[in-house]
């Protein structure tokens, strides 16, 4: 019996305790250079390890964590991603997935009509969520072309490439959203709205959906809003043939997670399925062998029900509500628009100001976006535990060490 195909409790105990303990930063990453020969042993390995892997990780639960969509994750997730790797379950087969399967089924039974979809499934992202609902889009709509806004991300463009469409870039108003005056004949083509652009979190006119032979709505960043108070924000998505969105962004999952649905998903399903002799259910979709990233998110939604999610979501909703509220409240700030789903796209007036403000702002709390030629500040409230007053203390700071009147 080879132990190390076995649980050890001592060794995940010591694990876990390498995960709380406070590593020291370390400079450089110094690893043999060559695969080793000889093995030094699970327990010396993770030793070696944690001050690099956990030492040197971003920090995505800190208070100042404020600048991308890449959000916290609840401990549940940690332990059903600790089951999963055990368990290493692949649900291209039944046989080798009785329950996941059942349990994919299940989240997406419970997620899909919130965004008046009838199914769908489980993608590494909404990169590959996207490629699939426009894959499914050429062959159940016979289009030619995907055609998006100009903030409309990069995945949408990569897509249309790898499924030899043509791509068209619409042009967008001041806050990122398409412009619906500047829809062209889209008889023929598939039109992607953006639900929450990467940039700026604004919510291309949803009102648009069925103007074309095929809508997907990519909501990779704000989809999620559908199970809060701001569901109106999105009114329109349930009409929509088919919508993305990134498990692993507002849904505070551990990467790689992410939904693609689809209105009619017997249809959609049957258009992207291929069958094979050793398979007893036909693959759908992009993916070959993959696992059971259903199981951490039907997790979180059994442990915080749809309530506990929503306030959550909300509660980041109102830390940008009011990190935009204070750069509105000062004269020297400049906001591009108010945040539509709680990106807050932000610069000091003084263009001489942006470097000595990015100097000075906490290591991770904000990014930085290019919009029409110019730099913006981009905060992204996807941290409940944020602390938006240590941002503008820091910003308040910057600006009074200039001479910035
Ligand atoms: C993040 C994002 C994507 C890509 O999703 P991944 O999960 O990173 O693959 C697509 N569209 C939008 C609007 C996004 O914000």
């Amino acid at each position: 019996m080879d132990r190390d195909f076995l649980a050890s409790d001592d060794g995940l105990l010591h694990a876990l305790e390498l995960l709380r303990r406070d590593h020291a930063d370390v400079a450089a990453i110094d690893l043999p250079a060559r695969l080793p020969d000889a093995g030094l042993g699970p327990r010396e390995a993770l030793d070696l390890l944690a001050p690099i892997v956990l030492g040197r990780a971003a920090r995505l639960n800190e208070p100042t964590a404020f600048a991308h969509m890449d959000p916290p994750t609840p401990w549940i997730t940690w332990a059903t991603t600790l089951w999963n790797a055990s368990l290493n379950q692949n649900l291209l087969h039944p046989a080798t997935a009785p329950a996941a399967r059942e349990l994919e089924a299940k989240v997406l039974a419970w997620l899909a009509p919130c965004f008046g979809m009838s199914g769908g499934h489980m993608t590494p992202g909404s990169t590959l969520a996207n490629l699939t609902a426009l894959w499914a889009a050429r062959e159940c709509a016979g289009i030619r072309e995907v055609v998006a806004s100009a903030s409309a991300h990069l995945s949408v463009g990569k897509a249309a490439h790898i499924l030899g469409l043509g791509f068209r870039q619409l042009p967008v108003d001041a806050s990122g959203a398409l412009r619906r005056d500047a829809l062209p004949d889209l008889s023929r083509a598939a039109l992607v709205l953006t639900a929450g652009t990467t940039s700026t979190g604004a919510i291309d006119p949803l009102d648009a959906v069925g103007r074309a032979a095929w809508t997907h709505v990519d909501a990779a960043w704000a989809g999620p809003l559908r199970l809060t108070r701001h569901a109106a924000r999105l009114a329109g998505i349930e009409r929509a043939d088919s919508v993305a969105v990134s498990a692993h962004k507002w849904l505070f999952q551990p990467k790689e997670s992410a939904l693609v649905l689809f209105r009619d998903n017997a249809k959609a399903s049957a258009a992207i399925s291929f069958g094979g002799a050793y398979l007893a259910v036909p693959n759908v979709g992009v993916l070959g062998s993959h696992g059971a990233t259903a199981v951490p998110l039907l997790a979180t939604l059994l442990a915080w029900g749809r309530s506990g999610l929503a306030a959550r979501i909300e509660r980041c909703v109102e830390l940008a509500e009011r990190f935009a509220q204070f750069v509105r409240d000062d004269a020297r700030l400049e906001l591009l628009a108010p945040p539509q789903s709680a990106i807050v796209a932000w610069r000091p007036r003084q263009a001489a100001a942006f470097e000595r403000v990015r100097e000075s702002l906490p290591p991770g709390s904000t990014s930085t976006t290019m919009l029409a030629g110019e730099p913006w500040f981009r905060n992204v409230a996807a941290n409940p535990d944020a602390d938006v007053q240590l941002l503008a203390d820091a910003v308040r700071r910057a600006l009074r060490t200039g001479a910035i009147p």
